[in-house]
């Protein structure tokens, strides 16, 4: 049925390098009784409670039976949305579907550890209140929110000159909360909203139309910023609303400009941008806005800001991690047999992905993919593929493509290996006493000694409270437990672990909270991420892949799926560096992977909108989508 297009040495060579066996990964081994061709293995039910065999299916076997053979490359959120999608499609039988990740246990079932036992996480990642798609996960996975989530938490910004601004809780928030200390002003407005006892609704703080409610809880919640500064901000709403309304034309010269030129058209004050902009970026979209698309900064100010009064509430994970919170159960369940039977293989390095040109549509198909087993060292190969999900990050994707001939032809994957990542670095640090915050989430600006970095530090016994794992196998201390991250972390990754420490306890630490001063290290442990995190730079738009891959009618067997992916047609609400988003990229390529290739029925993923746009908003893009038509949109190139 397939002519082969291109066989590439190394793909015949790995094809004789299969071995019956394959080690890839903590996970029991499956021999391959079927054929020469390495086999997926799976979670074992011992351990899992899943398969003891595998599903092969032969080319013999597709022509009879309309299984097909999936394999997703990547274990983040957006391949195990895929994942799930993928499993919960058939009506009729099970796929034979693989998740494939380097990572040596992608399910989340082995918890990462420092050298000396205590649990480490790469990164501290929140779930702010739009995040529709993971919370129905939960309810799927019969797993309360308020045993994985802590509540919605405030966030406090610390400068060298001290707290600069706290941001308040809006879901959960009363006129007091908001307004309480703040003498005449927050008297002046508590009056005019009838909060101070009339009633029990009017202690509540009112949804109001955004940005009016964010604008009143920044009077009390800035500490420094004056009020012109911040008056400054509202050309940024402006250029928001015409930046959003516009069509792709002009999104895509927005995305072109750096967030620092739009800042600068639209006339926004300078200590705004120094104080409060530049530090919100570097730690929500990792890079300062002269490195950023004024495009995904406006997507992102909008989704997290601006679309309602409460779009800035978020939370963290309760317990744990989110691989072992949220993912281990997922992945349980996907390895059961009457929920899809996944096959999961850890520790294997996705090399080349290669194509075969069908006689019968004359377009071209992934059929087969090469994997080095990092365990065995082995490459090993899968074959008679129906379809694949690249759902890995920019470097994953460059590494793909830099090894796969056949994918590099096409200019949609050649571009997407062509974008660079950020650096990352998450440390973590046990002190002997505790250390009381303002806050448990905490972001640092400003300070030299970040070299550049944005910077982060949040107090995981505030949010793990009751959590003695948080020591790992050392007797529970009573002190403090810190995870901080730096993001744009370039200045800093030559730095050795010890120094990156010292900058933290010496500098960083005590000069945004004077009391860690006092508080003695126990253990720390430092993970460095070069050149992972998507960056969506100025002129990226045009080479992020599309969820499509290379298109429906020329390769229809491949799609992407990720928070840097292009949705098109099929985009969703949730913006910039961002679980949700990631976990819905998969559905949507899982959808559109099932569409292109599965002749039988299939159940499509639902997927969920975060929500509506406030009728303001609508009728201000309305408004705006008029005006521009009779003005020149000087501003952009
Ligand atoms: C430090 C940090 C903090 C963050 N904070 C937040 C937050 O507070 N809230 C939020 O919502 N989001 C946050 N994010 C962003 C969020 O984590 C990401 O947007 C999301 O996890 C991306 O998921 P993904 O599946 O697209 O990519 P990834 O999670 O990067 O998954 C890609 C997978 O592909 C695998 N892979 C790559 N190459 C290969 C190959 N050749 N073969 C096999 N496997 C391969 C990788 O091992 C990886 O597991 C944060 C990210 C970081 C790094």
């Amino acid at each position: 049925m397939m002519k082969p297009l291109h066989l590439p040495a190394a793909a015949i060579a790995v094809i004789g390098l299969s071995t019956s066996k394959t080690s890839c990964s903590a996970f029991t081994i499956v021999p391959s009784h079927t054929s020469s061709i390495a086999q997926p293995i799976s979670l074992t039910r011992s351990r899992l409670q899943t398969t003891s065999s595998i599903q092969s299916t032969t080319s013999d076997e597709t022509e009879s039976s309309p299984a097909k053979k999936y394999v997703i490359i990547g274990g983040g959120w957006a391949g195990w949305g895929a994942a799930k999608a993928l499993c919960e499609s058939s009506t009729i039988q099970t796929h034979n579907i693989t998740l494939i990740d380097a990572l040596p246990d992608p399910t989340g079932a082995t918890p990462y550890l420092s050298s000396t036992g205590k649990p480490v996480e790469a990164g501290t990642r929140g779930f702010w209140k739009d995040y529709p798609n993971i919370n129905k996960l939960c309810a799927q996975l019969g797993i309360d929110e308020d045993e994985v989530f802590t509540p919605f938490t405030n966030s406090s910004f610390y400068s060298p000159d001290g707290l600069e601004a706290t941001a308040p809780v809006f879901s959960e928030a009363t006129v007091g909360s908001i307004l309480g200390d703040v003498p005449l002003v927050g008297d002046v407005i508590k009056n005019a909203f009838g909060g101070g006892g009339i009633g029990e609704k009017k202690e509540e703080f009112p949804m109001l139309p955004s940005p009016l409610g964010q604008v009143i809880a920044t009077i009390p919640y800035f500490e420094r910023l004056p009020i012109a500064d911040r008056a400054s901000m509202v050309g940024l709403l402006l250029a928001t609303i015409d930046c959003l309304a516009g069509d792709e034309k002009v999104q895509a010269a927005y995305d072109r400009m750096t967030a620092h030129e739009l800042f600068l058209k639209f006339r926004l004050s300078e200590r705004l941008v120094e104080d409060f902009l530049k530090p919100t970026l570097l730690v929500g979209l990792f890079k300062p806005p002269e490195e950023l698309s004024a495009l995904v900064v406006m997507e992102l100010l909008y989704y997290y800001a601006l679309a309602h009064q409460d779009s800035f509430d978020v939370r963290w994970i309760k317990k744990g991690t989110v691989s072992d919170s949220l993912i281990q159960p997922l992945a349980e369940r996907l390895v059961q047999e009457e929920y899809g039977q996944l096959n999961v293989m850890g520790g294997c390095r996705v090399k080349e992905v290669s194509l075969e040109q069908s006689e019968i549509d004359g377009k071209m198909h992934a059929s087969k993919l090469t994997y080095l087993d990092t365990k065995s060292g082995q490459m090993e190969t899968i074959e008679d593929i129906d379809g694949i999900i690249m759902a890995v990050g920019n470097q994953g994707m460059s590494s793909i493509v830099t090894s796969s001939p056949d994918l590099a032809k096409f200019p949609v994957f050649s571009k997407a290996a062509s974008l660079k990542g950020i650096d990352v670095i998450s440390c973590r640090l046990w002190f002997d006493r505790k250390v009381s915050t303002r806050s448990p989430a905490n972001v640092f600006s400003r300070f030299d000694a970040l070299r550049g970095a944005g910077g982060t530090f949040f107090m995981l016994d505030q949010l793990q409270e009751d959590s003695p794992e948080l020591w790992g196998d050392d007797t529970p201390q009573e002190g403090s437990v810190v995870a901080c991250d730096f993001y744009n972390a370039g200045g800093l990754m030559s730095l050795s672990d010890e120094d990156l420490v010292k900058i933290l306890t010496d500098e960083l630490l005590p000069s945004a909270v004077t009391k860690f001063a006092d508080a003695k290290l126990v253990d720390s442990w430092v993970g460095k991420y070069p050149g992972v995190v998507s960056w969506f730079s100025p002129g990226s738009f045009d080479k992020r892949p599309p969820l499509e891959g290379a298109g429906t009618d020329v390769l229809p067997n491949i799609k992407c799926a990720g928070d840097w992916v292009r949705m098109g047609e099929r985009e969703h609400g949730a913006k910039g560096l961002c679980q949700e988003r990631a976990y819905v990229s998969g559905f949507e390529a899982a959808n559109s992977l099932l569409k292109s290739t599965c002749e039988e029925e299939f159940q499509p993923h639902e997927v969920l909108p975060v929500r509506e746009d406030e009728a303001q908003f609508k009728m201000g893009m309305e408004l705006n989508r008029k005006v521009m038509q009779y003005v020149p949109r000087f501003w952009t190139r």
